[in-house]
């Protein structure tokens, strides 16, 4: 039996707004689409504040049973810096660059893997790559042409929202009403070769000095971004599937016009639960490349920065993102980080003396109860704070059982491990390596303390003391070198 028929799992779906029990479409299969970064820059904390959260998510739907099959892709073409514009990112920074787009693509893929690695990430079932998928998007553009809801012009193909909103919704999933957006950008009308502005590019002719390329039956041109992860998501879950995910500024018009598509093509929405993360922010302000308001991983994790005072593991920000549920707005900041990695820390060393809980008479700690109320967190939209809440909670009664000089039942000490490890190391994605900085400025602050001891203990002329602490440290292989400017230390 699969723990995920007896844990009724909520989830706040974006389409309907609301908290839905969550029934997967082929019982004990989750099919899960993520939109994944484009390469053409490093990728930011904000992005990996996203891709976390559905690493959490896919941890916990793994844990409840299911067979899940994750498909995050690499958008390596096509994403255009905005609607107007006639060059994609990646051309861009391979022009300006002087690089193969190709080059620009691996470059930034191979970053993005080393930091989810760092992150300790689960790698997501299957990643495509755009470029790798221009067949089935051409195979999609027919198909939307022959149904009538897109338009040729010039070698591009453009998606018609408005008669699209004749039949269908166009702006359900963001609450926009395509009435609205033409009132608000009717003066852009004239200068577009679009019948409308809001009508957004299946394909885009490639100038000549655009580097990235296909033939297809409008003459050379490249995809449009939108349609990649229709072609993407349809190809390894079908046309319709259970969990859509990306961040919240994806909404509109990127996921959109993902349901358009679908709908336009197949005659029915793709997606049955819209899941969306919400920002991180620096300074109250989102996070994001254009702006430079932004922060790279490496640059916490080496402390080489203007914002933190100091560096932090991957774990203890790991932590710091759990800490807020994946729906909540979150900033960064150099306080609430190492508020967080005392948080991390502390739970670290509870988990380090789980195996010494003294085991006997049973104590008032209800194991099991407290398990239900992580699974009641876990269950209620992947609510990660209250989780944490609760294993703090049973760091609380450990500490008690330790101060009372009480104990626990060995029934209840293996299933407490074994619990607190699930949650912990398996559904959270934490990893007990303390930050080994901070072990290292104790260490060096101990010694040097000694040192002081037996430099004390000299000018006493206690030279058993003192010579005590140079053989004792000597055997726990810290070595003291006595020179001109005082005493030295190495450790082996
Ligand atoms: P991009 O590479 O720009 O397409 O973004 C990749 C993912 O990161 C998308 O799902 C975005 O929604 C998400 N993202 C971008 N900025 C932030 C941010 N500040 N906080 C959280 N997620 C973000
Ligand atoms: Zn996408």
């Amino acid at each position: 039996m699969q723990l995920y028929t007896s844990q009724k799992l909520q989830v706040h779906n974006s389409l309907s707004g609301k908290k839905e029990v969550f029934t997967p479409l082929n019982e004990g299969h989750v099919g899960m689409y993520v939109c994944g970064p484009t390469v053409y820059s490093n990728v930011h904390l904000g992005n990996c504040r996203t891709f976390m959260s559905f690493d959490m998510i896919y941890r916990y739907l793994k844990h409840l049973g299911y067979k899940v099959r994750y498909v995050r892709n690499i958008t390596d073409a096509g994403h255009l810096e905005d609607e107007g514009e006639q060059e994609d990112k990646i051309s861009k920074k391979a022009r300006l660059e002087q690089l193969e787009p190709m080059e620009v693509v691996q470059r930034y893929t191979v970053d993005f893997h080393q930091i989810l690695e760092k992150f300790n990430f689960l790698p997501p079932s299957i990643e495509p790559t755009a470029t790798g998928h221009i067949i089935e998007q051409i195979e999609i553009i027919k198909d939307i042409l022959e149904k009538g809801y897109a338009y040729e012009m010039n070698g591009s193909v453009y998606f018609d929202v408005s008669k699209f909103n004749k039949k269908y919704t166009y702006g359900k999933l963001s609450g926009r009403k395509l009435e609205d957006m033409i009132t608000n950008t009717r003066d852009l009308a004239a200068q577009d070769e679009k019948r409308n502005p809001q009508d957004f590019a299946l394909w885009k002719k490639a100038e000549p000095q655009h580097i990235m390329r296909w033939p297809s039956p409008w003459g050379d041109g490249f995809p449009g971004w939108h349609l990649e992860c229709t072609a993407m998501s349809t190809k390894y879950l079908g046309e319709t599937f259970d969990i859509h995910g990306g961040g919240m500024d994806l909404k509109f018009p990127h996921h959109e016009a993902e349901i358009a598509q679908a709908e336009a093509s197949y005659g029915h929405s793709p997606v049955r639960y819209w899941l969306h993360t919400n920002m991180l922010t620096l300074n109250g302000k989102k996070m994001a490349k254009s702006t430079g308001n932004n922060i790279l991983p490496n640059e916490i994790f080496s402390g080489q920065n203007d914002i933190l005072s100091k560096a932090y593991s991957p774990s203890a920000v790991r932590f710091f993102m759990m800490q807020a549920h994946y729906s909540s707005i979150l900033d960064l900041s150099d306080d609430a980080l190492a508020a967080s990695e005392k948080g991390y820390l502390k739970l670290m060393e509870a988990m380090n003396q789980l195996a010494d809980l003294p085991t006997g008479k049973t104590t008032d700690f209800d194991i099991t109860s407290w398990k239900q109320e992580c699974y009641k967190a876990m269950n209620d939209d992947f609510n990660t704070p209250v989780l944490i809440a609760q294993l703090f909670e049973a760091v609380r009664q450990t500490n008690l059982i330790h101060d009372s000089q009480a104990s626990i039942s060995q029934e209840d000490k293996e299933e407490l491990i074994q619990s607190m490890s699930v949650f912990v190391y398996e559904i959270l994605g934490l990893e007990n390596n303390q930050d080994m900085g901070q072990d290292r400025d104790t260490l060096s602050g101990l010694v040097d303390l000694l040192i002081e001891i037996r430099n004390s203990a000299r000018a006493n002329k206690d030279f058993a003391t003192s010579d005590k602490i140079r053989d004792d440290l000597a055997n726990l292989g810290v070595q003291l070198k006595d020179g001109k400017e005082g005493t030295s230390f190495s450790i082996k």
